[in-house]
């Protein structure tokens, strides 16, 4: 019980209040451990201990689903390189039904991918009822690299926030939970982790060299990041900003976060459309 309480706190010291005006980064500490439950062994626990919940809930969420409820969750995630999008969402997925889940991550986009507008790929790749999506990066890229390596003019991209505040707001309307997590992480923080990716050849794959390229646009990035958190921080669709130094306080916060927002969700079993009792006695009488 505590563990509920101590979530909905997590909430609103993670959020984004929508209509903040200008944020700066540099002010949010990436090695916090804000409303963790304890040191790293505890907060280890308190993510295992919420697994079976985790299940039970999203297990419900799909059950609902085939009675026709529209509702289904998406999670986005975005960070830079190494702030652990794609150990999040391992994570996440852990101990659920992979039947209802759907991961999506997002590159640089196909020939195929550019000569639609940049929403295109993003609806296609849409949660079904009942579903819970993760995007491991997603329509977000379209106003960070996009503005930051100049991929697009400005009058194209800047029209985008509000585009993509009314995509969200449309997704909501159609029973859409968003949940958009921004993983934080430090500068130090990923020096360490693009060397480790360097240093071992089983991260080889992992490793870009266009990584040290991005690094090198950290300010300019972490620019873009607050425009977005500023600019599309929206009651119906919040941003919580994760400090990801951290790995087992980044799992504890996102599990958390998930945790809550299916609970606001609040699936039920559906009840049988069809007679319990009479199919019983049909079938022992088989
Ligand atoms: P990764 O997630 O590390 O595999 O890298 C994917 C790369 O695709 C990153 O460098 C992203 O910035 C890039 N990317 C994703 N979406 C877009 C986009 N809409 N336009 C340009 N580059 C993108
Ligand atoms: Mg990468």
């Amino acid at each position: 019980m505590a563990q509920h309480s101590g979530s909905k706190e997590l909430r609103s010291r993670l959020r984004v209040a929508p209509g903040r005006g200008p944020l700066d980064l540099t002010a949010y500490d990436s090695s916090d451990t804000p409303g963790s439950p304890g040191g790293k062994r505890r907060t280890l626990a308190a993510t295992e201990a919420m697994r079976p919940r985790l299940a039970e809930l999203q297990q419900r969420l799909y059950a609902q689903s085939t009675a026709g409820d529209p509702r289904r969750l998406l999670v986005v995630l975005q960070g830079m390189d190494t702030s652990g999008k794609g150990g999040t969402v391992k994570h996440v997925a852990t101990g659920l039904n992979p039947t209802g889940v759907r991961v999506r991550t997002f590159k640089a986009p196909t020939e195929e991918e550019r000569a639609h507008p940049f929403l295109w790929r993003i609806r296609k790749a849409l949660p079904d009822a009942g579903e819970i999506g993760v995007f491991d990066r997603s329509h977000y890229e379209d106003v960070l690299v996009v503005r930051v390596r100049a991929l697009a003019p400005r009058a194209t991209w800047s029209d985008r926030y509000d585009v993509i505040n009314r995509f969200e707001q449309s997704l909501v309307d159609d029973g859409f939970t968003l949940l958009k997590v921004f993983l934080h992480i430090g500068y130090e923080e990923q020096r360490e982790r693009l060397l480790a990716r360097l240093d071992r050849p089983s991260k080889h794959w992992k490793f870009d060299p266009q990584d040290i390229a991005d690094r090198a646009l950290w300010p300019a990035y972490q620019e873009a990041y607050a425009a977005v958190l500023e600019r599309c921080s929206t009651d119906a669709a919040p941003w919580y900003v994760v400090p990801a130094d951290r790995k087992w306080y980044r799992n504890w916060a996102v599990g958390t976060l998930l945790l809550q927002h299916l609970e606001m969700i609040g699936p039920a079993y559906p009840k049988a459309a069809f007679d319990v009792p009479g199919n019983r006695a049909k079938l022992l009488r088989t």
